[in-house]
């Protein structure tokens, strides 16, 4: 049930084409039916073609605008994406820790799918070690599951035993996305008590620009509207598989997702 009142929060880089990064967060918890808010952590110059320059914003004005959003508009969920640099982490969780928000939502970005760096590689420790365990749950797919554990993931069976080693960081639900993998679209949703296969058709679509960030803005503002883990993560799934369907063309090159179709 929609309600445009329920503050949701995202902390995330900036993509000047509209496709993913904010904007397709801030376009996803509209559609999904919150009011949705943002801290901007880096500004990147790209469109359908590519990534082409990123400038990070100073730990100083992060600081001001989650005080500014969390002294004001208390989020009922936040999600982190693109954190590029260490020093960034580290104020974003310090942050975090003050505000204590009710579900924290973490896509680890790492590489946009034209091949470009969002994770400064220096910033991967502090990545693992202060965000990771404080997440309620932490989004990644296949090839940063492996960055994070160390570990190939190549099938199902590798997705359930490296979620299991994610969740043993600290994090409360661990959700294995599949995408990379052949076959149906098979993502694994791993907690404590819980373990869920979520399985969708394999759309065969060229425009997929900000799939992950679109997942996991969903799954963060279902949580704010009061889903359990379970409902928010398989009406996510649904969403972005329908937003996928109805991806279209715009731009030269890999267009975006459909946030409301
Ligand atoms: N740009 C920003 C700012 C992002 O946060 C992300 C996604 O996580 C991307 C680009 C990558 O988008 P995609 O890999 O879907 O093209």
């Amino acid at each position: 049930m929609k309600n445009y009142k329920v503050p949701t929060l995202t902390i995330a880089g900036s993509d000047s084409s509209g496709g993913a990064g904010i904007q397709a967060d801030l376009k996803t918890f509209s559609a999904i039916g919150t009011y949705g808010m943002s801290v901007i952590t880096a500004i990147t110059a790209q469109n359908t073609q590519g990534v082409f320059s990123v400038e990070e914003l100073s730990k100083e004005i992060i600081k001001k605008q989650m005080e500014a959003v969390f002294d004001d508009i208390p989020p009922k969920a936040v999600k982190v994406g693109m954190v590029s640099g260490p020093e960034i982490i580290v104020e974003i969780v310090d942050s975090l820790k003050k505000y204590n928000p009710e579900y924290l939502v973490v896509d680890p970005v790492m590489i946009s799918k034209s091949g470009y760096s969002l994770l400064r590689p220096e910033a991967k420790e502090n990545l693992i070690k202060y965000l990771i365990p404080m997440a309620y749950i932490i989004t990644p797919n296949t090839p940063e599951a492996e960055e994070i554990t160390g570990i190939k993931v190549e099938s199902i069976d590798d997705m359930k035993k490296v979620g299991q080693k994610i969740l043993d960081m600290g994090p409360k639900f661990v959700l294995m996305k599949g995408g990379h993998l052949e076959g149906d679209a098979v993502d694994v949703l791993i907690g404590k008590d819980v373990f869920e296969i979520y399985k969708s058709e394999r759309l065969d679509r060229k425009n997929t620009h900000g799939t992950g960030c679109t997942l996991s803005s969903s799954i963060t503002a279902h949580l704010a509207l009061g889903y359990d883990i379970k409902e928010s993560v398989r009406l996510s799934k649904t969403y972005i598989t329908e937003a996928i369907r109805y991806s279209f063309d715009i731009g030269k090159g890999v267009g975006p997702v459909h946030h409301f179709y």
